[in-house]
């Protein structure tokens, strides 16, 4: 703890900002708001920067860049809005080009804009881009084998044989069977609240809302 409080003595302003290109790209669709100022620092696997802040509790966390630029030239963010880009560019982190929103004024702005599908990180290595792809010989190594024999896509066990991969009450982790999954979708969607679901089933209040959105137990039909 004591390490993490020297580490940060210099502002966060002069942190953050030497982590920001202010030359970036303007945006196609509304070239009025000028260059994007793009976070070179770290960033998220969904593509938003993040910079490590003391936060009010006296602790360290990281926090998304975008909602720090905010706070830095706006001020605190108010109780559960969300900090949205006009630019569509999750690595923006130019004040003009930031509005705040409540989450369904975000999905209503992207739906006008027409890009409902996830952006993907575009400092992820995924693709040709991978070393797998780039580096055949460190890959044979790894894999003992060339990339070509290497069970991919529609050759891959999970494609060849999905019964052989435990999924649902079968998997030998479950801590729910078929019927608590349904009872628990079913009382979610009645108004019952993920907490004292979760209570009564010995899970986690998260574990309820995967197994209600469908993000987890997909093996059990709706
Ligand atoms: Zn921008």
């Amino acid at each position: 703890m004591k390490r993490a409080a020297a580490r940060s003595v210099r502002p966060l302003a002069d942190r953050f900002w030497e982590k920001v290109n202010k030359l970036g790209p303007v945006p196609a669709h509304r070239p009025r708001l000028g260059r994007c100022w793009v976070w070179v620092g770290s960033t998220r696997r969904d593509g938003y920067g993040q910079i490590g802040c003391n936060v009010p509790s006296g602790r360290r966390r990281c926090l998304a860049a975008h909602r720090v630029s905010w706070t830095i030239r706006f001020g605190i963010i108010p109780k559960k809005l969300w900090v949205l880009h006009a630019c569509d560019r999750r690595v923006c982190v130019r004040p003009s080009h930031l509005f705040l929103g409540t989450p369904r004024d975000n999905s209503r702005d992207m739906g006008f804009k027409g890009r409902q599908a996830l952006q993907i990180n575009p400092k992820l290595l995924a693709g040709d881009r991978h070393w797998s792809r780039r580096q055949p010989a460190r890959f044979r190594r790894v894999f003992r084998c060339p990339p070509e024999r290497r069970a991919r896509g529609s050759r891959h066990g999970s494609k060849t044989r999905p019964e052989a991969t435990h999924r649902g009450e079968a998997c030998g982790w479950a801590k729910l069977n078929t019927y608590a999954v349904r009872a628990i979708r079913r009382r979610r969607a009645a108004g019952e609240t993920g907490v004292s679901l979760a209570k009564e089933f010995a899970v986690t209040p998260a574990a309820i809302c995967a197994i209600f959105r469908g993000r987890s137990w997909r093996c059990v039909a709706q």
